[in-house]
């Protein structure tokens, strides 16, 4: 039996609980949305007043002069993201968006043969990865239909990893998966998936949104060749902040297939050739001038991780979601939700998935409550509990008041629709 002094005690024995203080959480609210949008810290408000305040006073010397010059800031925080996902510092650049970056890579490693022209994707994955993934086979004229490969899920939620293996033919030139599922929360073996994919002369490029800041990753020693990201989730570099870029340093070199004077070599940019010379490392894989105010941000969110560690953040959010899927257990038994995430702790990520035929409307009213999921239609109600700074006594607030709405069945008071934004 969980009980409110259990979770009261877990908050006195947690230690992270001080980084809670380092984030502005919306007040008198239980946010639980940080897989979504991650909340602003305090570091991360001061490093982009600073970044203001040096355009205020250099002006154009800033990319030189700030205090974090903006010439260097993409590698800079490159470098400070590689531990996250054990990678080496030049194997990382902050630059452009999960959707762009996807681009990118495959605009640059996709050259498909008479022999190799496919690409594996998973039925699951979010949409812009297949819109890229789509327009990248037609941009060299290969119907989708033949050449775009989807693994098909079992149950709608989970992927099995043999699965993908079993596709994993000659003809695949590429394999673009997310390293966590956004609905179901799965952790796919990235280590087994990159492995099988070499042993058959294959890609491999995972989409990391909804795990880096989240769980830990090895991806140099796991072989993996490219990942891609966005910030604004588990990093919380605020809506919008620049996204991020992880090539493998065997594949640096390659003439990038979306060029631009940002991915020159360093110290020739500014010769302003015709003839570019390529940054040999992952900068290569730039285009234009950085978006620094949307970068600024990870100065300072960033250095919190660095500061903790991800095993400590792992370790934590392990329990957090632990102790909700217990408490969902033991206090929601009869009102027909499903937790849909994996339970195990290695293949569970960082938010639990429930589904409920009246989630929309349960959603809604999690909302009145002042508690923040977020919804998925048709049927998913996320709750992310973030290491951060979520604490056990919110996680269960939160599945009393869910508990609540149940027995009042005050959903009723709303549509089973979704809004704009779900
Ligand atoms: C959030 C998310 C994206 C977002 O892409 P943007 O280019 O940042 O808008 C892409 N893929 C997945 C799996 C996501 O979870």
């Amino acid at each position: 039996m969980v009980t409110i002094d259990q979770a009261k005690y877990l908050d006195r024995q947690d230690e992270l609980q001080d980084y809670r203080h380092e984030f502005y959480i919306p007040k008198n609210r239980i946010y639980l949305d940080g897989n979504s949008l991650g909340l602003l810290s305090k570091r991360a408000e001061k490093s982009v007043v600073e970044m203001i305040d040096s355009w205020k006073n250099l002006g154009i010397d800033g990319w030189v002069d700030a205090e974090e010059p903006w010439f260097f800031l993409s590698e800079r925080l490159g470098s400070m993201t590689a531990p996250l996902i054990g990678a080496d510092p030049d194997e990382v650049i902050v630059t452009g968006s999960t959707t762009i970056n996807l681009h990118q890579i495959l605009a640059t490693f996709f050259h498909p043969s008479s022999k190799r022209n496919k690409i594996i994707v998973d039925e699951l994955n979010f949409p812009t990865d297949i819109y890229a993934v789509t327009s990248q086979l037609q941009s060299h004229r290969l119907d989708p239909e033949q050449h775009l490969i989807k693994v098909k899920s079992k149950d709608g939620h989970l992927l099995n990893e043999d699965d993908i293996v079993r596709v994993m033919t000659d003809e695949v030139a590429v394999i673009v998966l997310a390293s966590v599922l956004y609905r179901s929360g799965q952790v796919l073996d990235m280590e087994y998936i990159t492995k099988e994919a070499h042993k058959r002369g294959i890609l491999v490029a995972f989409d990391l949104c909804h795990s880096i800041g989240s769980i830990e990753h090895s991806l140099s020693k796991w072989n993996v060749d490219f990942a891609f990201w966005c910030t604004y989730k588990h990093l919380n570099g605020g809506p919008g902040s620049v996204g991020g870029m992880y090539i493998n340093r065997r594949h640096f070199g390659e003439k990038p297939g979306l060029a631009g004077w940002f991915g020159s070599d360093k110290d020739k940019q500014f010769d302003l050739e015709h003839d570019m010379t390529i940054a040999n490392n992952s900068g290569a894989f730039q285009t234009g001038t950085p978006h620094l105010l949307s970068a600024a941000p990870l100065i300072g969110s960033l250095s919190i991780f660095k500061e903790v560690g991800m095993e400590r953040i792992r370790e934590k959010s392990l329990r957090l979601t632990q102790f909700m899927i217990e408490l969902i257990d033991q206090e929601l038994g009869s009102y027909h939700f499903i937790v849909r995430n994996p339970r195990q702790e290695k293949t569970r990520g960082g938010h639990v998935f429930l589904e409920h035929e009246e989630a929309a409307r349960i959603c809604k009213a999690l909302k009145q409550n002042n508690v923040i999921p977020d919804f998925r239609a048709p049927n998913g109600i996320r709750l992310a509990p973030v290491a951060l700074y979520n604490t056990f006594t919110e996680v269960w607030e939160t599945v009393q008041i869910l508990k609540q709405i149940m027995e009042e069945k005050q959903y009723n008071h709303f549509e089973n629709k979704r809004d704009v934004i779900a």
